[in-house]
C-alpha cells in the first residue's frame, strides 16, 4: 500500500529535542550509563498543593468536558495573574486555556497566519515556531543572531526582515534555546517596531519567572495600549510549576484573536483537561514559594557549567540570564553540531541536542534541569571529548 501524506505533514521533521531524550532514556533503560542534558523540563516535583487539588477534583468527580477554552475559575485566575504581576487588564474572555504552552502557540499561528503570509523568528528559535508556521502554509522567516549580541536581534533586523507579508513576530524571552533575557529598553524597542509597522507580536513568556542575575521580565503588552493590542502572550504551567506532563498552558489575546482560537481549539482538542485545570488554578492562587530554591539550584548548576565550559579548549559559552539552558559554541573544534552531539553520546555517553535543531549550528544545548553531580560527570566527559578533538 502505498500511502499518501500530506504535504503539509510530510515537510515537517520530528522534534530532535524529544528524539535525542528519548535515545537517552533508552540507552539509560539499556543499563548504559548515559548522562542526559536534553531535557526541557525541570528536574523538581510538581509542588503538593498543586497534585492535591487535581486529585480532589478527580475525587469529587470533576472529570467531564469543561468549556473548550478553560474553566472560568481558571480563566479567571490567569487574567488576575496578568492584572497581579504584569499590570495587564485582560477579561478572561481573552483568556484561552489550552493543553500546553505549546498548543497555545500553534493555535495562535493556525488561527492568524496563511499561504502568502511571512512570520519572523529570530535564531536560535525554539524548534517547534518554523514547523508550526509551516504547518499553517504560510512562510518562516529567520533572523540570525549569535553570541556576540548575546542572541538578541536589533530593532533594525527586525525592521530590515519586515514586508507587506509579515504577519507576525515571534518574540520569545527569556529564551530557550540560549537562556538569553533581553531587557526592558529592548524589549521597547522591538515592541515599536512592530506597533509601527502594524506587525501582530506573539510572545512567549513561559520563563517569565526563571530569572538570574537580577534580571527582569518585561511584557511587550505592557508599555502603552497600542502595544497591548499588537501582542498575544503565550504562557504555560509547565516550566514555573514543573507541570509538563500535566499539558496546561494559556494565552492571552485581543478579543478577536482569542475567539478565533477558541472556534480553532473547539474543533481540535476541545478543553484541556478538567482536571488538571483544577491543578492550574491552585498554581496560579496558591503560594510561590516553591520558586526561591528552585532558582537557587539552577543559579548554582549554571554557574558551575558556565565557568566549566569556558575552561575547555574550543569551547566558549555566553551566560544565561534566563530559562535552564547554556547554549555553548563548539565551532572550533570542526564538527558540525549534528556530528558533535552524535559522536558524544556514542564515545562518551553524553546527551545534548545539537544547535542546528535550533537553527544555529556553532552551538550545543545544555539543560542544566539535573543535579549538579550530573553536570559536574557530563562536562568531565565533554571535556575529555573536546580534547581528544583538539588533538
Ligand atoms: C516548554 C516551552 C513551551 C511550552 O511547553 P508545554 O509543555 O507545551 O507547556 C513553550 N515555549 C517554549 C519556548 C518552551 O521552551
Amino acid at each position: 500500500m502505498n500511502y499518501k501524506i500530506s504535504r503539509r505533514a510530510a515537510s515537517l521533521a520530528p522534534s530532535l529535542t524529544l528524539v535525542i531524550d528519548s535515545k537517552a532514556k533508552q540507552m539509560k533503560a539499556e543499563g548504559i550509563d548515559v548522562v542526559g542534558f536534553g531535557a526541557g523540563e525541570p528536574d523538581f516535583d510538581t509542588p503538593q498543593h498543586i497534585k492535591d487539588a487535581a486529585i480532589k477534583a478527580i475525587n469529587e468527580g470533576f472529570t467531564k468536558y469543561t468549556p473548550s477554552s478553560g474553566t472560568p475559575d481558571l480563566r479567571q485566575a490567569i487574567a488576575d495573574k496578568f492584572k497581579r504581576e504584569n499590570g495587564l487588564t485582560y477579561k478572561p474572555s481573552q483568556i484561552i486555556v489550552s493543553s500546553g504552552g505549546k498548543h497555545s502557540c500553534f493555535n495562535v499561528i493556525a488561527a492568524t497566519c496563511e499561504a502568502g503570509d511571512e512570520v519572523i523568528i529570530p535564531a536560535p528559535y525554539w524548534l517547534s515556531y518554523p514547523e508550526m508556521v509551516k504547518l499553517a502554509e504560510a512562510t518562516p522567516v529567520i533572523i540570525h543572531t549569535s553570541d556576540k549580541t548575546e542572541f538578541k536581534v536589533t530593532p533594525q533586523q527586525l525592521r530590515d526582515a519586515i514586508t507587506p507579508r509579515t504577519r507576525l513576530f515571534i518574540l520569545n524571552s527569556p529564551s530557550n534555546p540560549t537562556g538569553s533575557v533581553y531587557t526592558r529598553e529592548e524589549i521597547k524597542a522591538l515592541g515599536d517596531v512592530c506597533v509601527e509597522k502594524g506587525v501582530l507580536i506573539m510572545s512567549d513568556e513561559i520563563y517569565e519567572h526563571l530569572l538570574y542575575d537580577g534580571a527582569t521580565h518585561t511584557s511587550v503588552a505592557s508599555f502603552s495600549p497600542k502595544h497591548f493590542e499588537h501582542t498575544i502572550i503565550v504562557h504555560g504551567f509547565a516550566k514555573a510549576w514543573s507541570m509538563t506532563g500535566w499539558r496546561l498552558g494559556f494565552l492571552a489575546a485581543p478579543e478577536p484573536i482569542a475567539k478565533a482560537i477558541d472556534a480553532v481549539q473547539s474543533h481540535s482538542t476541545s478543553n484541556p483537561t478538567s482536571f488538571a485545570q483544577k491543578g492550574g488554578v491552585a498554581a496560579m492562587n496558591g503560594p510561590q514559594d516553591h520558586l526561591k530554591p528552585w532558582l537557587a539550584e539552577f543559579a548554582r548548576r549554571r554557574a558551575y557549567a558556565h565557568e566549566k565550559f569556558n575552561s575547555i579548549p574550543g569551547i566558549s559559552c555566553v551566560n544565561a540570564k534566563g530559562a535552564f539552558y547554556l547554549f555553548p559554541n563548539i565551532s572550533k573544534l570542526g564538527l558540525s553540531s549534528m556530528e558533535f552531539s552524535a559522536k558524544l553520546l556514542e564515545q562518551e555517553k553524553v546527551a545534548v541536542v545539537p544547535g542546528v535543531a535550533f537553527g544555529a549550528d556553532d552551538y550545543i544545548r545544555i539543560s542544566y534541569a539535573t543535579s549538579l553531580e550530573n553536570i559536574k560527570k557530563g562536562l568531565d566527559r565533554i571535556e575529555k571529548f573536546a580534547k581528544e578533538l583538539a588533538k
